[in-house]
């Protein structure tokens, strides 16, 4: 693929930056943003930075109607000595592509993806909030646009970025949530599309995750789409349990996102020296784990959070608490770790930082 140059076009109109104690999630956006088309004959074409704009859309455009789409998510972070920074972002691309062929949409070249979220970045970086635990959110998307009714992948696209300062997700420092697994709805099945990143995915959970809300839990915890018997992921984290010495997570099996954070975790407790393994785990399991008292810690970890402990987990009639309903050693550990890499605290032993 020839090399492709990024314009830029400067706002003129800069607007007012949030306080960062009122920062939210996802709610406030910078001043550009990032566009790159795509038409069957052009390719991938015309690579911009611009002020941060409404879109104008056909409403005919598949995306409305059938959801061809796909999203990533990851986070900007600015050190002590005013570094910017991004955690593993390849991933984010490499996935991006993997969610691409699943939703019959063209890949995307990843490093020209990079280099634009790196450019809008570094002309957003004013947008960087800096009190501890905030960050820049950054959501690479791709949307079809061809005005079409017919069921079938779309002949044009864009690939837009835009940016969110966002504040931190624990106030008061970690703390664990209560979950309750979801024993009704389920988030996706084997050979659907729940290892692709696509709105539809997200839109089906809303259900289960409105009805659980009003009982007072923060997520709920997927089991898999047939059997509803084995774990899948916590909410939008993947999700791990440590038993008896050994943590364990659900293996990758089609229908659970692979996620950038579960990798780090693993590759971190491996250089630690704790066991871990990836491996099919059911609810049963953690129960009887409980029951006999080996059920030591339960986390989510995913972009948003990090790592989100799970201090009660609600089965059927059983309340499980865990660990007293305090945040667990590996937990804590590996949540230090992570975020003391990305805010530069910490050294850096797998080069997962990529300076802006
Ligand atoms: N599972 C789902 C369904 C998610 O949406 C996310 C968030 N991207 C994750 C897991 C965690 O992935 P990551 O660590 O890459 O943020």
């Amino acid at each position: 693929m020839e090399e492709q140059e990024i314009t830029v076009s400067l706002s003129t109109q800069k607007k007012e930056k949030p306080k960062s104690d009122e920062l939210q999630f996802g709610r406030i956006f910078t001043d550009h943003m990032f566009i790159l088309d795509y038409e069957e004959e052009a390719g991938w074409h015309s690579p911009r930075i611009i002020p941060y704009q409404p879109l104008t859309l056909d409403p005919a455009s598949i995306v409305f109607h059938y959801g061809q789409t796909v999203f990533e998510g990851l986070k900007a972070y600015v050190t002590k000595s005013d570094e910017v920074r991004l955690f593993r972002p390849e991933k984010n691309m490499e996935r991006l592509n993997r969610s691409n062929d699943r939703m019959c949409i063209p890949r995307v070249d990843e490093n020209l993806a990079l280099e634009a979220i790196k450019k809008l970045v570094s002309i957003d970086k004013e947008w960087i909030p800096t009190a501890p635990g905030t960050s820049l959110y950054i959501r690479p998307f791709i949307i079809s646009t061809e005005p079409y009714l017919g069921v079938a992948p779309s002949r044009s696209y864009q690939f837009i970025i835009i940016l969110s300062p966002v504040g931190a997700y624990y106030e008061e420092g970690i703390n664990p949530v209560r979950i309750a697994v979801e024993d009704e709805f389920v988030r996706a099945v084997k050979g659907g599309t729940g290892e692709a990143k696509t709105a539809g995915n997200y839109a089906s959970s809303l259900k289960a995750q409105e009805l659980v809300s009003d009982k007072g839990y923060a997520q709920v915890l997927w089991l898999d789409g047939v059997e509803k018997k084995y774990v899948e992921e916590v909410g939008s984290m993947n999700v791990f349990f440590k038993i008896n010495g050994e943590v364990i997570t659900p293996e990758l099996n089609g229908s659970i996102l692979e996620g950038v954070t579960r990798s780090s975790v693993i590759q971190l407790l491996r250089h630690w020296d704790v066991p871990v393994t990836e491996r099919k785990i059911s609810m049963e399991e953690v129960y009887e784990a409980y029951q006999r008292g080996e059920l030591e810690e339960a986390f989510g970890a995913g972009t948003a959070a990090v790592i989100s402990p799970i201090g009660e987990l609600a089965w059927k009639e059983e309340k499980l608490v865990i660990n007293d309903g305090i945040t667990g050693e590996i937990a804590k550990k590996l949540y230090d770790k992570l975020t003391g890499i990305q805010y530069g605290t910490e050294s850096d032993p797998f080069e997962w930082v990529e300076v802006v």
